[in-house]
């Protein structure tokens, strides 16, 4: 690998069996990391690290053209030169060596497309995604990685979530699926249904649901439930969270809409 200057042989040990295991199974993608990844250093006494056990820093290109030049080597998709920083003693894993190499080798697409709540949420999902994609994390790994980052100076945020796992954040809960994208998890009082008895249910015979009547207009259900709210079409509630609509009041909504 390029410069290591880390100085702890087991340190130096971990980085070798990671870039060595790249090497000989995703040959492509250790011939971008060779562009991408400048070197491998240690933090610095001065670094506060924070409870962390690495950091990528990209390197600034000052010059439009230099970045240009620069995406066209590593064949575009917005990735970015940098150095990898890295703890330098004994507690150092694979798997964190590895979530490191996953950051230098995310793209900005690749954050785009995780649709995550946050920018940093997405950065650290998307670095597992290809730490796990090159069989060099675990789910178990990033479970534990909670655990295991309580230094003196304990990390204030944890990213760790791995897929198909679930989690509240800014008080809205997230599920993250197996391809390691953000899926909000509706909650009962947004959604669920109410369950009609036989009267009602007769009543409601040939009405139809929010969904139903959306797609009559073109828009969701959950924007018909929006016009609904503000009084705009008419519909039958039969409980809280169960609200129908006449096929004929539908279409004079549409009606309504005509220019
Ligand atoms: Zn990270």
């Amino acid at each position: 690998m390029k410069p290591c200057k880390l100085q702890n042989p087991n340190a130096r040990k971990i980085v070798c069996q990671v870039w060595r295991h790249l090497r000989k199974n995703f040959p492509n993608d250790a011939r971008i990391l060779t562009i991408i990844v400048q070197g491998i250093k240690p933090f610095n006494k001065q670094e506060p690290t924070y409870g962390k056990t690495g950091r990528w820093n990209t390197i600034y290109l000052k010059y439009l053209d230099e970045a240009r030049a620069w995406l066209e080597k590593v064949g575009g998709h917005g990735r970015w030169p940098g150095i990898i920083k890295l703890q330098d003693n004994d507690g150092l894993t694979i798997g964190a060596v590895a979530h490191e190499f996953g950051h230098a080798f995310t793209s900005d697409d690749e954050i785009k497309s995780r649709c995550a709540p946050t920018y940093d949420w997405a950065n650290e999902v998307a670095a597992d995604m290809h730490a796990m994609r090159w069989g060099l994390l675990t789910c178990k790994d990033i479970q534990r990685r909670n655990i295991n980052n309580t230094g003196s100076r304990r990390s204030k945020f944890h990213y760790d979530l791995p897929p198909g796992a679930e989690c509240v954040i800014y008080g809205q809960p997230y599920r993250l699926t197996k391809d390691f994208i953000f899926e909000r998890i509706e909650t009962k009082n947004q959604h669920s249904e109410g369950i009609m008895n036989e009267k009602q249910a007769s009543i409601a015979r040939g009405m139809l649901t929010p969904q139903e009547a959306g797609a009559r207009c073109g828009i969701s259900g959950e924007q018909l439930m929006a016009i609904f709210r503000r009084k705009q079409i008419t519909g039958y509630r039969f409980g809280y969270h169960t609200v129908r609509f006449k096929p004929s009041d539908v279409d004079a909504y549409i009606e309504k809409m005509r220019m």
